[in-house]
């Protein structure tokens, strides 16, 4: 990015290094033809990373970087420094490549904005539905994301339809179909929430969405480099670097994998947009999304994150941290009364904890937190208003990346186990 224009990679880009998009990843045996078994997953997230911080259990907030994603933002930062800012800019072509690989999408369909909340709000905000239009939602949608929404809803005259979901606030693909029959303009589907570890049958919700001609927005800032994200066939997909794909903070995309007519920009500029008889006219693909001012160098480490991602081997990422979903519900589950609120193997590493039956949750939850912090732990507490519709008390959020010792989730055990 030079001089404010996007360049317009091919969708052919490899998403292999090269140029100035990052340094050479040494694959994990297995890696390319078939996954390596879930001990050399987390051996090899370990051996990438020189520190981490003590007892972290906190991917679903944020996540490790390893050496090369640290090494590649420095190295760009300094690039900026030595060469000038707008020259040092790098080719990102292989970083929009590496990520649109996860959802089945082409490079041009990337746009980096600064996180997962903007590139939901560049979305939803500047997409153009008729007058009464039905937008479609599941009661466990993102707090911020909710609250674009109900904006939305009174400000343009949106109708939000609630999709029925059952006792575990999973979508019943039934009643999707008769709100789909009833008629819809556009749903959103967090893949995972932030707040409970349920994955969605993101498949059979954009194979239903698809027969009915209703796009689909997922929401994939807790599943890209968690779990599957191919096959869905959404319209568009919002993400984020600094969670599963341990990239670093401030970027968020969206991929865009086939522009509907409705979807427009709720702020055109010129870094995605051209004048066209004094009016903006946006660029083709996704270009008309990305902020053209950014962080690049973060933007650079992303793409190395998500190379190290293919060089783990997604599937078997997947496989380990389903692993330690399923270990960490076990282990937690009933220590100190605290209740795991997914079924205990529920394929996510995403763990939330009820508060024992009798406490104060909200000082429970904060207790607990401020205890582990104190053991060297780290984990989330998830406040009420991250999800209102879908949590009747805050939880306690486990969430270990691959690399995780058994061991620290045994500590965790002990110390809530501990009354
Ligand atoms: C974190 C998150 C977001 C928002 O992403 P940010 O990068 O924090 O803005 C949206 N949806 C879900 C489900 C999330 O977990």
């Amino acid at each position: 990015m030079t001089t404010g224009t996007r360049p317009a990679p091919g969708p052919h880009d490899p998403p292999g290094p090269g140029g100035t998009d990052g340094p050479d990843l040494v694959a994990v045996p297995g890696g390319a033809n078939g996954p390596p078994g879930a001990t050399a997953v987390a051996d090899a997230w370990r051996a990438a990373r020189s520190r981490v911080p003590p007892g972290h259990l906190d991917a679903a907030g944020c996540n490790v970087p390893s050496d090369l994603v640290l090494d590649a933002v420095v190295a760009h930062l300094r690039r900026e420094r030595e060469t000038g800012g707008y020259r040092a800019a790098a080719d990102l072509g292989g970083s929009r490549s590496a990520l649109a690989a996860l959802v089945g999408a082409d490079a041009r369909d990337v746009a980096f904005l600064e996180s997962g909340t903007a590139a939901m709000a560049a979305l939803l905000g500047g997409w153009r539905l008729p007058p009464g239009g039905r937008v479609g939602f599941t009661r466990a949608e993102y707090g911020s994301t909710l609250m674009l929404l109900r904006r939305l809803a009174r400000d343009r005259g949106w109708r939000l339809v609630e999709v029925p979901a059952d006792g575990d606030s999973r979508v019943d693909p039934d009643g999707l179909r008769s709100v789909l029959a009833g008629g819809l303009d556009l749903l959103t589907v967090p893949h995972i929430a932030s707040h409970r570890g349920v994955v969605q049958p993101a498949r059979a919700i954009g194979r239903l969405c698809r027969e009915a001609g209703v796009p689909l927005v997922l929401d994939v800032c807790q599943s890209l480099g968690h779990v599957d994200t191919g096959g869905v066939g959404a319209a568009a997909y919002v993400g984020t670097s600094r969670k599963w794909l341990a990239g670093p903070r401030g970027v968020g995309f969206l991929i865009v994998p086939g522009l509907h007519p409705g979807m427009d920009t709720a702020a055109p500029a010129l870094g995605g947009h051209v004048w066209v008889d004094g009016q903006p006219s946006p660029l083709a693909g996704a270009a008309r999304y990305e902020t053209a001012e950014g962080a690049v160098a973060a933007r650079a480490g992303l793409g190395v994150a998500v190379r190290e991602h293919h060089a783990l081997g997604p599937a078997a990422v997947h496989a380990r941290l389903a692993e330690l979903g399923a270990t960490a519900r076990r282990l937690l589950d009933g220590a100190g009364g605290w209740q795991a609120v997914e079924p205990l193997d529920e394929p996510s590493a995403v763990v939330t904890l009820r508060p024992p039956p009798g406490a104060d949750p909200a000082a429970a939850v904060a207790d607990a937190a401020s205890l582990a912090a104190e053991a060297s732990l780290l984990v989330g507490a998830v406040p009420v208003g991250r999800a209102p519709l879908d949590m009747p008390v805050p939880v306690l959020r486990v969430s270990p990346s691959p690399g995780t010792p058994a061991e620290t989730l045994h500590a965790l055990a002990r110390l809530l186990g501990r009354r």
